[in-house]
């Protein structure tokens, strides 16, 4: 088996993925950063996302493991005194897969039929480069409203205690297959209106934004922000990718919302 570890940088994530490598290399697994079979990252939450980029091209071959060397991450589960036990059943063990849904996004031009495709892990947002959003929502190809306000945020189930839980949305289970729109600062008064409350859709239903004024957005991926000119929509929809998680004992979703928010 071929694996990789990425490590968040600063000198305790360092240490522990020199740690793991040399474990791992002693057990006779072969270290390769091209294309691995497992990817363990160490740091926290963000450090997977960044894994995740790295590794999208390749999301039906590589699985994830997430160890934490802050606080408890909802990627990154296992914490560091327990790496020699997380080496020792990734080396000698079948390990269990769970996949959680993804997001597309697919943003269109205004000439030259160009397109860009991203997928998300935890979410996509769209905000105005300067001023109020304005932007026409359709619903599986059905206009559902003109949306004024700071952004929208749509979130895929595992990002959904993430950036969308801040806004008011719900936390959904990942093994529902959904995406959620959650509106961050709408304007509603007496001229201007929008549904108010977040939106959770299925699978199949896209999820479009067109531009009514102004067409140039800024739109978020995770951790990365990039601005788009000339738009003519974004699509947001459940991707047909899955990431996949190597999972060596059970730790339920709920019990990880409850460690994070309520309780240790
Ligand atoms: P960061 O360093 O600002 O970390 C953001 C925090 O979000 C960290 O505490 C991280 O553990 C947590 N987080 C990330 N994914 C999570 C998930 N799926 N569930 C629960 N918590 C999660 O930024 P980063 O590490 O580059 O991560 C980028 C993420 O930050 C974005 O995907 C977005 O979800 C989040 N974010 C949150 C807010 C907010 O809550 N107001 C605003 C902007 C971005």
């Amino acid at each position: 088996m071929k694996f990789a570890v990425t490590s968040k940088g600063d000198q305790k994530s360092n240490t522990l993925m020199h740690k793991m490598r040399s474990y791992l290399l002693d057990f006779q697994l072969q270290y390769d950063e091209e294309k691995p079979d497992i990817v363990i990252s160490v740091g926290g939450d963000g450090t997977l996302l960044y894994a995740f980029h790295r590794y999208k091209s390749r999301l039906d071959k590589t699985a994830f493991v997430g160890v934490h060397t802050g606080h408890l991450g909802f990627y990154a589960d296992w914490t560091p005194d327990e790496i020699e036990k997380l080496v020792i059943a990734i080396a000698k063990t079948h390990y269990q897969i769970v996949e959680y849904p993804l997001l597309e996004v697919i943003v269109r031009y205004q000439h030259g039929g160009k397109e860009t495709k991203y997928l998300a892990l935890n979410e996509s947002t769209v905000k105005s480069v300067e001023g109020t959003l304005v932007m026409d929502v359709e619903i599986k190809g059905q206009k559902f409203e003109t949306f004024r306000g700071d952004g929208l945020c749509v979130s895929t189930p595992s990002g959904s205690t993430a950036y969308n839980k801040a806004l008011g949305g719900a936390i959904i289970h990942p093994s529902i297959r959904a995406i959620q729109v959650a509106e961050m600062a709408s304007i509603n008064n007496r001229v201007f209106r929008t549904v108010g409350s977040p939106l959770i859709l299925p699978d199949h239903h896209t999820f479009m934004l067109k531009p009514v004024n102004q067409v140039d957005f800024i739109v978020t991926v995770d951790h990365l922000q990039i601005l788009h000119k000339d738009v003519k929509s974004i699509q947001f929809r459940v991707a047909q990718e899955k990431i996949r998680f190597a999972r060596f004992r059970p730790f339920p979703f709920w019990k990880r919302v409850r460690d994070s928010f309520i309780a240790d």
